[in-house]
């Protein structure tokens, strides 16, 4: 039998924890718990950990910060982790300072739903180990010219609008790359989450509706007076086709 996946947990409060710790080991993990960020720091070189789960307002440190602090660690940027939130304005800045976290949860939230999210990361950075590991074998796609409204390059995760290159966090690309592919076409959240998050769930409407707005500021830097990204009410989100051939 395989080994248990080590999973991180780290949250002040006792109840939380303990919950959390029983529905992973009863999904075949093994938990372990930490209640300090000092702790975690510890558990977390002791034995590195197949995924952590951060509560953002820790006693002796912030999940952000804790967050830095892990991914400096040895080997620490190759572990998938998930924020505990507790309040919307957290969710931002999960999302608005791109940390590069994997996914959050805000509080409260059902123990089975943090089991479906954990397995659902680790599948997918399963599946993305295997494909970085995959040599290249396709050449490079050849450059667009600068005056191409959109160029993707899915060789490098770039994507350049009106010629400059947009610095993209991973599911900002993932979003960005889809609308680009098929200008017009509607998406709709669903879609968004499936697609690019690997899975679809009511809930988490809000984290694609975080992204457009990040994405849309990023692309106003370079074009301010144009709406490249349209919200069809109701229904979702498509590339205009109406762009100009310049952004000005
Ligand atoms: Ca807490």
């Amino acid at each position: 039998m395989a080994l248990k996946p080590r999973i991180l947990i780290v949250e002040d409060e006792s109840g939380i924890a303990d919950t959390l710790q029983y529905v992973l080991a009863t999904d075949g993990f093994a938990p372990v718990w930490a209640s300090t960020a000092e702790d975690a720091i510890a558990q977390f070189t002791a034995e590195r950990p197949a995924l952590a789960v951060l509560d953002v307002g820790l006693p002796d440190m912030n999940g952000f910060e804790l967050f830095r602090r892990l991914q400096a660690l040895p080997g620490g940027n190759q572990v998938p982790m998930l924020f505990l939130t507790a309040r919307s304005d957290e969710i931002d800045r999960v999302v608005g300072l791109e940390l590069g976290a994997d996914d959050y949860i805000a509080k409260p939230f059902s123990p089975r739903e943090l089991v479906a999210r954990v397995r659902t990361i680790l599948r997918r950075s399963a599946r993305q180990a295997a494909e970085s590991t995959t040599p290249p074998t396709a050449p490079p796609t050849p450059a667009m010219p600068a005056i191409a409204v959109w160029a993707l390059d899915e060789e490098r995760h770039q994507i350049r609008f009106y010629g400059k290159a947009l610095e993209l966090s991973r599911y900002e690309y993932g979003v960005l790359r889809l609308l680009v592919q098929k200008p017009g076409r509607v998406f709709t959240r669903d879609e968004l989450l499936l697609k690019v998050w690997g899975d679809a769930n009511d809930s988490f409407d809000r984290t694609v509706d975080a992204h457009i707005k990040t994405l849309r500021a990023k692309l106003k830097l370079i074009a301010p007076g144009l709406e490249p990204i349209r919200t069809l009410r109701g229904s979702g989100y498509a590339l205009s086709e109406e762009l100009p051939a310049t952004p000005a």
